[in-house]
């Protein structure tokens, strides 16, 4: 399996991972929906030592658990951790160089989901997480 590289838009801050993750999901929750302006956020999880990084984050803490990245000069979002999943960073599936290779697994936090986005496809949707 190759690297998966990925940058925000005026690409200061750039990644590689050097695995597949370790699971897609699109995430239809309020807090992700605020902090990417978009009806819908593709997800993809790494353990944080096999993603290395260059250019300089900032970190907005955006609950009690989470801690959003982004880049300081474009202002997109990068990458997500929580206490809630230690051991994982959550990183932007379209922020990769190679979206179209991105393939989501299932839908979370669907009971978040706007009514107007409806995404035809035959994948799990979970009201929450896939472990409630
Ligand atoms: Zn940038
Ligand atoms: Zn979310």
């Amino acid at each position: 399996m190759g690297e998966i590289s990925g940058r925000c838009l005026c690409g200061e801050v750039r990644y590689v991972a050097r695995t597949e993750p370790k699971w897609t999901a699109l995430c239809h929750c309020e807090s992700c929906r605020r902090s990417a302006s978009a009806p819908v956020v593709a997800w993809m999880g790494f353990a944080p030592e096999d993603v290395a990084w260059s250019g300089e984050r900032k970190f907005y803490r955006s609950s009690e658990i989470a801690t959003r990245g982004f880049c300081p000069t474009c202002g997109t979002q990068m990458s997500f951790e929580s206490t809630r999943w230690p051991g994982e960073i959550h990183l932007y599936g379209v922020s990769r160089d190679d979206p179209e290779n991105y393939v989501p697994q299932l839908h979370c936090h669907h009971g978040e989901h706007l009514e107007w986005l409806n995404v035809v496809d035959d994948l799990p949707r979970h009201e929450r997480t896939a472990g409630e």
